[in-house]
């Protein structure tokens, strides 16, 4: 099963929404619940089954927070 992964550092993020607003298919979302610890709202990753790993949230993100995998596992998929 092949799954992608993206992972925000809240250390880095300063809440820009970068990634929220460029991610061509909506798997960043800034839901207004979440801070980082300076007090930035924090975006989650919310669609790995709709992110491409196209790289934009990464390449994007001003603070160089994001980085985003292929997660190959090898469990079959019943
Ligand atoms: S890698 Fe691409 S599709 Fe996946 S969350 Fe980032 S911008 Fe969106
Ligand atoms: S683009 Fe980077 S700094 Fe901006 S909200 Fe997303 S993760 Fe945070």
């Amino acid at each position: 099963m092949v799954r992608a992964e993206v992972v925000i550092d809240e250390e880095q993020c300063q809440g820009c929404g970068y990634c929220v607003k460029f991610c061509p298919r909506g798997c960043i979302v800034i839901a207004g619940d979440k801070f980082t610890p300076q007090g930035y709202l924090l975006p989650s990753f919310v669609k790995p089954d709709e992110c491409n790993t196209c790289g934009f949230c990464a390449m994007l993100c001003p603070r160089a927070a994001i980085e985003v995998y292929l997660n190959i596992s090898s469990e079959v998929p019943v």
